[in-house]
């Protein structure tokens, strides 16, 4: 039986996790559940899966559900902070860990559960994206297991050999015979409008995936398409790409989640419902294969498959970050943090859909000149550089 801590357990993956759990009741034990400031929910998830620990990121949060778990009798510690995530994803007893917190908040806690070698589902992006090096080499210090969650790092996961899946973060794409890694994207709810009318995008209109329902912030990432280029990010540091071996391409019917050719001409793709219990089951169970819960594909129903090359004055965020992938960490990092501070401005309305992508160039630009020469990272460097650009952002929001 596996023994699972849940980072991110209120969230939209978090919900995903527990479909593949109920699917398999007798294969995983929840030991601890830890999310952000949602108590309500969390008290749920206690009363219903009754962990041994729980933890909200938030203190005032934890105090509330403190209180309520006295209430109830349960016999469940509850720890606060950041501090508190760290506790959990590095117990002793437990030998997974899914990282579902969403952001940047997730890469203290992950990085930790990495360096006590656990196998790391990893659905937080951000975190691989903002330290990069720094995250490989702790995978590869410790001898951690690092599966991937996202949907289509997942495809391409489960479309490379045996060997290539043990060495995430350091195979050798070319001496296996890989000639591209190809990343597709729906493109979005915006895919097919008037470029003119995007200024005018409401949060409601940005959230409503046309395929995929997801939490806030990625379901906006994704129809900007920064989602596609911090997954971009992702996946150079997964598979360990060069430029040349990794494309991103629309697929606006999500049926296909990523494909990678062979030298030899073969092209092997990963398909499926657009379910993410069905990558997060995957990881699970690997390299077994469990229910997860999700219906098969019908082929008679799926009808035509399309692809086109994204257009980058539709998503100019798409190309910001592939650009950053090259530039450096200090790029990504910063544009990252750009990128979550212009994400809630948009969500609160403060921002124009439009302006996420000014607002990314402009702290991409500043944080590149004013950072042009550190060449290697740790962790306190990564976390001080993210501070600084959020700073910059939120400058920088005053003047758009
Ligand atoms: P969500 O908003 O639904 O959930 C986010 C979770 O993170 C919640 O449990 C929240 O409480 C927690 N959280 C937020 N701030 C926190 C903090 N400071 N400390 C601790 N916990 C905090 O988001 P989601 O859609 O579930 O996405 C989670 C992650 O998975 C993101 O990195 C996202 O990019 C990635 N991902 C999501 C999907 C999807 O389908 N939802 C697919 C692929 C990858
Ligand atoms: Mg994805």
């Amino acid at each position: 039986m596996r023994k699972l801590t849940i980072l991110g357990a209120t969230g939209s993956i978090g919900a995903s996790t527990f479909k593949v759990i109920e699917a398999n009741p007798s294969a995983y034990s929840i030991v601890a559940l830890a999310a952000g400031s949602n108590h309500q929910k969390m008290l749920e998830l206690c009363l219903k899966w009754q962990p041994k620990y729980a933890v909200m990121a938030d203190e005032a949060a934890a105090l509330k559900l403190e209180q309520s778990v006295k209430q109830h009798n349960l016999s469940i510690k509850v720890f606060a902070g950041v501090e508190g995530l760290v506790e959990v994803s590095t117990l002793p007893e437990i030998d997974t860990v899914m990282a579902a917190i969403v952001g940047a908040a997730g890469l203290v806690p992950t990085l930790a559960a990495v360096k006590a070698g656990k196998r790391i589902l990893l659905a937080n992006k951000e975190a691989l994206v903002m330290s990069g090096q720094v995250f490989i080499d702790a995978v590869r210090q410790s001898g951690a297991e690092l599966l991937p969650v996202d949907s289509e790092h997942n495809a391409i996961f489960q479309c490379l050999t045996a060997d290539m899946q043990t060495r995430m973060g350091h195979c050798d794409l070319t001496k296996s015979g890989v000639s591209q890694i190809l990343l597709t994207g729906s493109g979005g709810p915006f895919r097919y409008s008037d470029i003119e009318s995007l200024q005018h995008v409401t949060p409601e209109q940005a959230i409503a995936h046309p395929n995929w329902s997801m939490g806030p912030k990625i379901s906006v990432d994704s129809a900007t398409m920064m989602n596609k280029g911090l997954e971009y990010i992702e996946a150079k540091w997964l598979f360990n790409a060069s430029r040349e071996q990794l494309k991103v391409i629309i697929h606006p019917q999500s049926v296909i989640h990523s494909m990678v050719q062979y030298n030899d001409g073969s092209v092997l793709a990963q398909m499926g419902e657009p379910d993410m219990a069905t990558p997060i089951a995957c990881a699970m169970a690997y390299p077994e294969r469990v229910p997860a819960g999700v219906a098969p594909l019908d082929f008679t129903k799926v009808g035509e498959l399309t692809f086109l090359e994204p257009d980058y004055n539709r998503y100019p965020c798409l190309k910001l970050a592939i650009d950053a992938c090259y530039e450096g960490q200090h790029a990504t990092t910063a544009l990252n943090a750009a990128n979550e501070v212009a994400v809630d401005a948009f969500l609160k309305q403060q921002l124009k859909f439009t302006d996420i992508a000014r607002l990314n160039e402009r702290v991409l630009n500043k944080a590149c000149s004013m950072d042009r020469l550190s060449s290697s990272y740790d962790l306190e460097s990564l976390i001080e550089l993210d501070r600084m650009a959020r700073t910059i952002a939120i400058e920088s929001l005053r003047e758009l």
